[in-house]
């Protein structure tokens, strides 16, 4: 021990962590879990387990711009991560996607500060792999071997590939008709993929099964921690690029809804760190498809929950979950921002992909290119002012959905 750190006080000497995480939280009853073990879900409520760090400590010894000097990806921003050691971090290049300005189709709208968060250029085409880089990351710290999911698509994709490069084994259930891309994509890099005629909620009920009569861990939207903490790095990321100072609206394709929660969490955080300029925080836009939108029609009805949506169709198959595991999450986080909820049909979002691809070249996924086809019924409304600071999330790109449109 040197002579300093003898004087050192405690708090002083335990600085500088890979990671600041303390515990798990539930977000229904507020108890507090440990880290040190392996958790799903809170079992008392059934609610989804959020992870907290000490950001009082971290506020002390981290530097944003220190952190915008590191190597480019999500791991990047590892202290507001879940992963102890360094070495179970499992990456791909996942992060620092790009922020598009959208000038053309901008102008035809009317408006002066368009963007689009470009999620495409994820390893495996979504912004799915945020998400299972940091839960599969955190469960190869925990040990864990055998990682199962039931997935509306890119989900799958994602996991499969992260557990082949952390040597885990995987399994996946989703409907028959999911997009030939997300079968191949998963099959190639070793998963077991089964198909089931029905939907995503189907798969969830199937692959609780299997992971409960076999010990595989389940990965499923929010019935794990930590999916969440990967993608709520996109709105890291926002905050960076534009200065620590946030945009006036977010408008996001929501599923699951990881990425929406994940980023109100980041915008609370950064706060907490004393790293935003203002209070200043965007409003939170969920699009859904029409033909699957459990959201919008609770929103209407100033709902907490989502009704199951019966006959869930839409050709976004990313969209098509019947009712979010963390629905509730969602909808607080969609009041709190002062945000609001669209449904958008089929055809209106297949010409939007037309429309994005023609004008400014980015080739959307149906998920993303639902953000813009939403965003003109917000400007038709004048529910969006002409110099707000727009991000639409493409989560994907197009060429995964090659069979379906
Ligand atoms: C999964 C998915 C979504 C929905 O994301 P959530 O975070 O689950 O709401 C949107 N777009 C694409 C391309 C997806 O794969
Ligand atoms: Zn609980």
């Amino acid at each position: 021990m040197t002579m300093q750190s003898i004087n050192t006080p405690l708090e002083i000497r335990a600085e500088k962590r890979n990671s600041y995480m303390t515990n798990l939280q539930c977000s229904g009853c507020g108890k507090i879990y440990s880290i040190e073990q392996i958790h799903t879900f809170c079992p008392d409520c059934q609610s989804t387990l959020l992870v907290n760090y000490d950001l009082k400590s971290a506020r002390q010894h981290l530097d944003r711009d220190e952190i915008a000097r590191r190597l480019k990806g999500m791991w990047r921003w590892h202290e507001v991560l879940p992963v102890i050691d360094p070495a179970n971090q499992v990456t791909l290049g996942e992060g620092d996607t790009a922020l598009l300005p959208i000038k053309s189709l901008g102008e035809t709208l009317g408006l002066t500060q368009l963007y689009v968060k470009e999620e495409s250029s994820n390893p495996t085409g979504s912004f799915k792999a945020r998400g299972l880089s940091a839960a599969v990351s955190r469960a190869k710290e925990l040990g864990i071997k055998k990682v199962i999911i039931p997935t509306a698509g890119n989900a799958g994709g994602a996991m499969a590939a992260y557990a082949a490069r952390a040597g885990m084994q995987s399994m996946i259930y989703m409907p028959n008709d999911t997009p030939h891309a997300n079968i191949v994509e998963s099959r190639i890099v070793g998963a077991e993929v089964i198909l089931i005629d029905g939907l995503i909620s189907d798969a969830a009920g199937m692959a609780g099964i299997k992971a409960r009569e076999e010990g595989w861990f389940d990965v499923s939207t929010f019935k794990e921690p930590y999916r969440a903490e990967g993608k709520k790095i996109m709105g890291y990321e926002l905050a960076e690029h534009f200065g620590w100072e946030l945009p006036d609206v977010i408008i996001y394709p929501t599923g699951g809804g990881t990425g929406l929660v994940g980023m109100w969490k980041a915008f609370k955080e950064m706060e907490e760190l004393g790293w935003l300029k203002n209070k200043k925080r965007p409003r939170m836009v969920a699009v859904q498809a029409a033909g699957c939108a459990p959201v919008p029609l609770a929103f209407q009805k100033k709902a907490e929950f989502c009704d199951f949506w019966v006959n869930a169709q839409t050709v976004a198959s990313g969209l098509r979950v019947p009712k979010s595991f963390a629905d509730h999450l969602i909808l607080h986080d969609i009041y709190e921002s002062n945000g609001t909820a669209i449904a958008v049909e089929d055809a209106d979002l297949l010409k939007a992909q037309n429309e994005l691809a023609i004008a400014e070249g980015i080739f959307a996924a149906p998920e993303g290119a639902a953000t813009l086809a939403a965003l003109k019924e917000l400007v038709a409304q004048k529910w969006v002012h002409p110099d707000e600071k727009i991000v639409l999330f493409n989560t994907g790109s197009g060429l995964k959905y090659l069979d379906k449109n």
